[in-house]
């Protein structure tokens, strides 16, 4: 089994990178991608908490376009030790802080008493997202759940969300390639387009430098699944597939979740690694 998108306490998980991977030995995986968003802090740690137990851990970051739509760009094997790449999540994460700090100041005046030292106790020392902010807000009774904190608070046009204040998706898909990153797209489905929209962003992004699709993904239907593999055979893209694992932040979802249709991952995982090279070659 294999599985190219989940999250660690380095960023909006739960499990630390050890305990994940112990996790992803146990039910038996080959191959599995730490994905967080806007570090790469995790990978090291997984990949030394994966020596001797047979699987690989394949390198990623996970990076948000900004805008009112939620376009994530997956950027596999970036080079851990390059201080550019470095630098550049560095920027994305002081980003994160200030938007975090805007976000409890706008709670704030929509007469909720919460504040940023409790939003903190749920993690995001390095990177603050909403999910922390969801967290506490559950934990202090503002919300049923994650999702309802989401629903209530956090989603665009909600009083709670704060932007991103990032690149357009087609500059940051080149931004990834740039870093030396293959990019993908992530549960593009979820940035909330219609089919014909949606067709027309990814033949964008492919001029743009894109390389893949996520073509399965937990939050996907059978027919997602079809229509994204559509586009991906069209453009000759990479199809990938992840559960979008974040441990306790989404229960329902474990790792593989949402991939049981994915009979040709170890194919479409080849052809990712060896992309790869030919990148190098360039
Ligand atoms: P941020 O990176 O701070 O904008 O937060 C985005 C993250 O919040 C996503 O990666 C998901 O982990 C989580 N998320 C987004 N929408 C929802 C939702 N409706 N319910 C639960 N979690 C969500
Ligand atoms: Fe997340
Ligand atoms: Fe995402
Ligand atoms: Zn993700």
């Amino acid at each position: 089994m294999i599985d190219l998108h989940m999250h660690t306490h380095c960023s909006d998980g739960t499990l630390s990178p050890a305990q994940l991977v112990s996790l992803c030995v146990q039910m038996g995986f080959s191959a599995v991608a730490i994905s967080d968003h806007d570090t790469v802090d995790g990978v090291k740690e997984a990949q030394l908490a994966a020596e001797g137990h047979g699987i690989q851990i394949i390198p990623a970051v996970e990076l948000a376009a900004g805008g009112g739509r939620e376009i994530h760009i997956l950027g596999y094997f970036p080079d851990l030790d390059a201080g550019f790449v470095q630098e550049y999540l560095a920027e994305q994460r002081r980003k994160r802080e200030k938007r975090g700090e805007e976000m409890v100041r706008r709670l704030q005046k929509e007469g909720l008493n919460i504040d940023l030292l409790g939003v903190r106790r749920h993690g995001g020392e390095k990177v603050l997202g909403r999910p922390h902010v969801a967290a506490e807000l559950v934990a202090l009774g503002y919300a049923a759940d994650i999702a309802n904190a989401f629903d209530k608070y956090l989603k665009p046009g909600r009083p709670g969300y704060v932007p991103r204040d990032n690149p357009p998706a087609g500059e940051l898909v080149a931004t990834v390639r740039d870093l030396g990153m293959i990019p993908v797209l992530a549960h593009g489905w979820l940035c909330g387009l219609m089919e014909r929209e949606l067709s027309q962003l990814i033949t964008y992004l492919v001029s743009c430098g894109m390389r893949g699709l996520e073509c399965y993904h937990s939050a996907y239907t059978v027919e997602v699944e079809r229509f994204m593999l559509r586009r991906a055979r069209d453009h000759g893209l990479l199809i990938t597939g992840g559960s979008d694992f974040h441990g306790a932040h989404k229960p329902d979802i474990l790792p593989g979740t949402g991939l049981e249709n994915w009979k040709n991952a170890k194919d479409c995982l080849n052809s990712l690694i060896i992309e790869r090279f030919r990148g190098d070659a360039r």
